[in-house]
């Protein structure tokens, strides 16, 4: 058989199929998958989001038979906190790196409106972490340590009411970020027909608000009955306990009341034989998928554009990564220029206002000086005048009593000369 280029394409893209003559051994290969895989492990990434005390914990205890470890949280936490935690796990010759994320805190302040924000960062920055180790030159993405959320369980309060508005606004933000399954937490404390009406009730609040949950997928074959039987169940009302009690001859998992014993695995009695089976025994691997096809490949296109990568120019035609870079360069280079010219021009601008400021202060400066200049001058001559007047007055009053001394003396005298006559006037009388 010729080599031929045309042989090596796939069907339906112009390729032949060709019959073989005899075993090849290519059909090993999704054993060889399967085995790499197996060697390799897996992780499994969780978040619980829901109010404290709605049995997170005793639900992630329930559903992987164990106790991780975990005090339980306070109500009085200042705001929403992420707590992760990574476990391994071994079933089989399985491994599974586990990681379970709790919100802590949630629901307890009194202003809730940016409870959803950490959640959102939380998810982000896992998304950011992957894509970095993806643009690295050097990169180890085989044995990279994923921290991306493949599954979202939002815990509901068993309220039989409707969501709150909490609920509602923190999974319309989460939706397109990671796959949601809703739970009607603590189901025991829900009446089966409450339970009918309250599961109704959410699934019309949730598509009224257009918030988009986890669809188990129903293009595969083999799952398709199963899935589309368990999207009706949605959400499911889950009971948590790691107790076992004697049930018969058997020790089963319940919670013990004084009126009765409620059955985890029970369906009767609640859906988390459901939960276990669509999140961990049939699905895991799609919640995987779609969390690297869908949510982060929304977050990496979103994250590129922003950075200014696109994949054609405006004519759309093909658009190469060195394209991109020397567009975004010049783009830079030209922007830089502009705030160059933006800043000298501002420079020039500040230093005229400042010479006009200054010039504006000197002339205010010279008139006041002016103004005060006359106003001395206008107080000296009132100084020289007052002077003037007092100098007159002193010389008039110097005058008067000049005038005055030499009336008196002339007085005296003349008083003197009547005294010598009259004595010699007596004295010739003979008085004397
Ligand atoms: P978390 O704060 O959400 O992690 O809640 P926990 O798992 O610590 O549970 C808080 C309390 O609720 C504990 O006393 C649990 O025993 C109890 N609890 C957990 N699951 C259930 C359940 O399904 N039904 C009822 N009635 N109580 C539960």
């Amino acid at each position: 058989m010729l080599f031929s280029p045309e042989r090596t394409r796939w069907p339906g893209e112009g390729c032949r199929t060709v019959p073989l003559s005899g075993h090849v051994g290519f059909d090993s290969l999704p054993d060889q998958l399967v085995n790499k895989s197996v060697n390799h492990g897996f992780c499994f990434n969780i978040l619980c989001v829901g109010e404290t005390g709605l049995g997170k914990s005793t639900l992630m205890d329930t559903l992987f038979n164990t106790k991780f470890e975990g005090d339980p949280a306070s109500h009085s936490q200042p705001g929403v906190q992420l707590k992760s935690n990574t476990y391994d796990l071994q079933e089989s010759n399985v491994n599974l790196k586990l990681t379970i994320v709790s919100t802590v805190g949630f629901g307890d302040q009194i202003n809730k409106e940016d409870s959803y924000k950490p959640i959102v960062e939380f998810i982000d920055a896992q998304f950011e972490a992957y894509l970095q180790e993806e643009l690295k030159i050097k990169r180890v993405l085989h044995n990279y340590h994923d921290t991306r959320i493949h599954a979202c369980l939002y815990f509901i309060a068993p309220t039989g009411h409707s969501l709150k508005s909490l609920d509602l606004v923190t999974m319309k933000k989460l939706d397109s970020k990671v796959n949601i399954i809703p739970i009607i937490a603590k189901s025991d404390a829900i009446s089966k027909s409450e339970l009918t009406k309250f599961k109704i009730k959410i699934t019309s609040e949730l598509v009224s608000n257009g918030v988009q949950i986890y669809q188990f997928p129903t293009d595969d074959e083999s799952v398709a009955e199963i899935n589309g039987t368990m999207n009706a169940h949605l959400p499911f009302a889950v009971i948590g306990s790691t107790e076992e009690l004697k049930i018969g001859n058997k020790m089963m998992k319940a919670r013990q009341y004084p009126w009765g014993t409620v059955q985890v695995e029970n369906e009767t009695h609640c859906d988390f034989v459901k939960l276990r089976e669509m999140l961990i025994r049939v699905n895991m691997e799609d919640l995987r998928e779609q969390t690297h096809t869908r949510h982060y490949e929304l977050y990496r296109r979103c994250k590129l554009e922003e950075m200014g990568f696109k994949d054609t120019d405006p004519d759309s035609k093909p658009f190469s990564l060195q394209e991109t870079y020397e567009a975004k360069r010049n783009e830079f280079l030209g922007e830089l220029q502009k705030k160059e010219e933006a800043m000298r021009q501002m420079f020039v601008q500040r230093v005229k206002e400042k010479e006009a400021e200054l010039k504006e202060a000197e002339k205010e400066l010279h008139e006041k000086f002016d103004r005060l200049k006359k106003l001395h001058q206008d107080e000296k001559k009132k100084l020289e005048d007052k002077k003037k007047s007092l100098d007159d007055e002193v010389n008039a009053f110097k005058q008067r009593k000049t005038a005055a001394e030499l009336l008196q003396s002339q007085a005296q005298q003349a008083g003197g000369s009547q005294t010598l006559k009259r004595d010699k006037e007596r004295k010739n009388s003979g008085f004397l």
